[in-house]
């Protein structure tokens, strides 16, 4: 589904990536840990294609696609999706009008026609379940005055109706309490494990990974992935540290 080779890409003119090299397989759930500074949050917005992240070689093929050519909403409509570590606020837009126009924009560019408001409401209705978020809070402006944790649902809301191939979450756990922990880790499952989906999850800590168990853990260090194991990799580096595991 996604195969990164030799990726390298700047910030700022200072080199970030450095040839990391993944493939995702459909039905695969990948996760990537690394120290702070690593390049995993440079990773997630280069292959989102947000600007200011210059790619300066390597490629990232996405289902059969040049990922790398498209503009960031060519991507979402190719069914990548982003969850962010700091999701914005959006003042005035309300979340189902935001979701609504979000997903008929993307069946829009698939030749796909909208969805009704009632069918919408319904969609909406059923996601917001598998998250535990109340109708209500799907009516106010996105994210304001949302604690770290609803913001964290609500994207998981926004994902489950918008209902990606491949999503690729960063720090999705951060800030999250023990049971918002549960909840986005169940959401997570109920939306995104399936034969023909992928995740990968960017997280600091193991905890996430005890309700979304990944196939792979990989490690990032330095701009490249420098060690690849299953889940037991992730509570080695939980007890041992990255530099004693990843030197
Ligand atoms: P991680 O998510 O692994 O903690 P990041 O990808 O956020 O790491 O950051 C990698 C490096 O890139 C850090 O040294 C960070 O300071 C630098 N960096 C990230 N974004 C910018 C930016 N917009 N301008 C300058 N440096 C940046
Ligand atoms: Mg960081
Ligand atoms: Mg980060």
């Amino acid at each position: 589904m996604l195969k990164i080779t030799n990726l390298h890409a700047t910030v700022a003119d200072k080199p970030i990536l450095k040839g990391l090299d993944l493939a995702i397989n459909a039905g695969e759930i990948h996760a990537i840990m690394g120290p702070n500074g690593a390049g995993k949050s440079t990773l997630a917005n280069v292959l989102g294609g947000r600007p200011g992240y210059e790619v300066t070689d390597g490629s990232a093929i996405f289902d059969g696609q040049d990922l790398l050519d498209l503009d960031p909403h060519a991507r979402a409509a190719a069914g990548l999706f982003l969850g962010f570590q700091y999701p914005v606020e959006i003042p005035g837009v309300s979340n189902v009008q935001f979701l609504r126009e979000s997903l008929n924009a993307q069946r829009g560019s698939r030749g796909e026609a909208p969805l009704s408001g009632g069918d919408f409401l319904r969609l909406a209705k059923e996601k917001a379940a598998l998250l535990k978020m109340d109708m209500d809070m799907l009516k106010r402006p996105v994210n304001v005055g949302f604690s770290g944790g609803e913001k964290k649902r609500n994207e998981m809301v926004q994902m489950g109706i918008l209902d990606p191939k491949l999503a690729i979450l960063d720090e999705t756990d951060s800030g999250l309490d023990i049971d918002a922990l549960r909840t986005v880790g169940a959401g997570i499952n109920a939306i995104m494990r399936s034969p023909d989906k992928a995740v990968l999850l960017i997280t600091h800590y193991q905890r996430l990974l005890d309700y979304v168990k990944p196939d792979f853990v990989h490690v990032l260090a330095d701009g490249r992935i420098v060690k690849t194991g299953g889940p037991e990799l992730a509570h080695q580096l939980e007890e041992e540290g990255y530099e004693a595991v990843a030197a």
